[in-house]
């Protein structure tokens, strides 16, 4: 099976595929968690992990990421054994961001402390919302009291995280959404992560979408709220470095940052999609099949690690060549030139032309010449300083935008 092939990846991802329940908005890979299987689940982890670092040159990682899923239902312990397994096989710079995903229904003062003994130094805190009848719209197990005394929990231990809003909530009104900002303004996070409410394909929402039983805000309203929200975060000295991201000085996520500049980056896990610069390969999303490859003698990570058995089961290791873990997708020059160009648009700094030359040895204004004239004509990009940004308006609009590149 053709393969990636990496010079030089700056961040792993590791999904981390259980919840305690299905939020019906979330199309992420999930599955009911079970102590059991992450223990099981864990051993195939650190197997994918030990392939992994045979194919990566230069594995000098600047960020590593524990995303899922609910990685904060994971005991700490296997997070440290997993960082402490990622040090030996990867260098890791000792300034690298390490970040783990935290659902505020499944945390506690014990295991943040615990987190930061792991080794993690940065938490993502998905809030959503402090309003108790949105939160148990979204399916969200937390209330507005719980995650309020999170964030304070949070901020006594961590100096780096970030916390998710979510906004655009059917029958959601702009004075509720005020409220939200400002209850998590009082908390001083220093980066934080606003989405409107998307309806994703194959989830419980999409059905009542399409049923007519769910109602997002009208356009004009939705943009009312984003616009609100920039004033407000803008106001409060937060940088708004990317579309849907905002950040106190020096608190930019860099993790994030990597995907959006088109930089190679590791993933592990079933539904975890890796990039080395042209190709990206997408594990199976099925954590049966994932664990029937990097598992099938069922072995428990737990009793590995205390029997020192590690080394062992590595020799051990012999995947079933028959059984196919991953799709590979090799995108053209033509497609290569699109996502980066869509993807440095969602950053503040947008394009600069001197980078796109240097990566694709074609001048950005000849090879997208209708395009800019176009989206300048419709105020929606702004040049300057040999770059294309987008406009406030093109923030708004930023799909439109990213389209005229993906379409062309
Ligand atoms: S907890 Fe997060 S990953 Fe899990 S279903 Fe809800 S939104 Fe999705």
């Amino acid at each position: 099976m053709p393969d990636l092939s990496f010079k030089q990846a700056n961040a792993l991802y590791i999904h981390f595929p259980f919840c305690s329940s299905k939020c019906p908005y979330c199309d992420f890979y999930s599955v009911k968690y079970s102590k059991k299987r992450v223990d099981l689940y864990w051993f195939a982890l650190f197997m994918e992990l030990e392939e992994l670092s045979q194919k990566v040159d230069n594995n000098l990682l600047q960020t590593i990421y524990f995303g899922g899923g609910t990685p904060s239902l994971v005991p700490p312990f296997y997070i440290k054994e997993m960082i402490k397994l990622i040090r030996k096989r990867f260098r890791v710079t000792p300034t690298a961001e390490i970040t783990a995903e935290v659902n505020p229904a499944s945390i506690n003062e014990e295991k943040i402390v615990a987190l930061k003994r792991a080794g993690i130094n940065r938490l993502s805190v998905g809030i959503q919302s402090f309003n108790d009848h949105h939160l148990s719209f979204l399916g969200r197990e937390s209330s507005g009291e719980k995650n309020k005394k999170i964030l304070n929990l949070v901020n006594n231990y961590f100096n780096n995280y970030s916390a998710d809003l979510i906004f655009a909530l059917p029958n959601q009104t702009l004075n509720e959404l005020k409220k939200d900002l400002e209850t998590l303004l009082s908390f001083k996070p220093p980066h934080i992560s606003l989405y409107n409410l998307e309806i994703h394909e194959n989830t419980p929402f999409y059905k009542r979408y399409n049923r007519g039983e769910l109602k997002l805000p009208a356009e004009e309203l939705d943009a009312e709220m984003y616009e609100f929200a920039l004033e407000q975060l803008t106001a409060a000295d937060y940088q708004h470095y990317e579309i849907s991201n905002f950040a106190q000085r020096a608190y930019r996520a860099r993790h994030n940052y990597i995907y959006w500049l088109f930089e190679p980056y590791l993933a592990l896990g079933p539904g975890a999609a890796a990039f080395d610069g042209s190709c990206r390969s997408e594990n199976i999303a099925d954590l049966n099949h994932y664990l029937k490859y990097y598992n099938p003698e069922k072995l428990s990570f737990k009793e590995i690690i205390e029997n020192n058995q590690l080394l062992d089961s590595v020799k051990k290791f012999n995947p079933n060549p028959e059984i196919k873990i991953r799709n590979l997708n090799c995108l053209s020059k033509k497609e290569q030139m699109a996502e980066y160009s869509f993807l440095a648009l969602r950053t503040s700094a947008g394009i600069f032309y001197h980078q796109f030359y240097r990566k694709f040895d074609l001048e950005f204004k000849l090879v997208y010449k209708d395009e800019i004239k176009e989206l300048k004509s419709s105020k929606l990009i702004k040049e300057g300083n040999e770059r294309i940004y987008l406009t406030e308006k093109g923030k708004e609009l930023a799909n439109e935008v990213f389209l005229k590149f993906l379409l062309d």
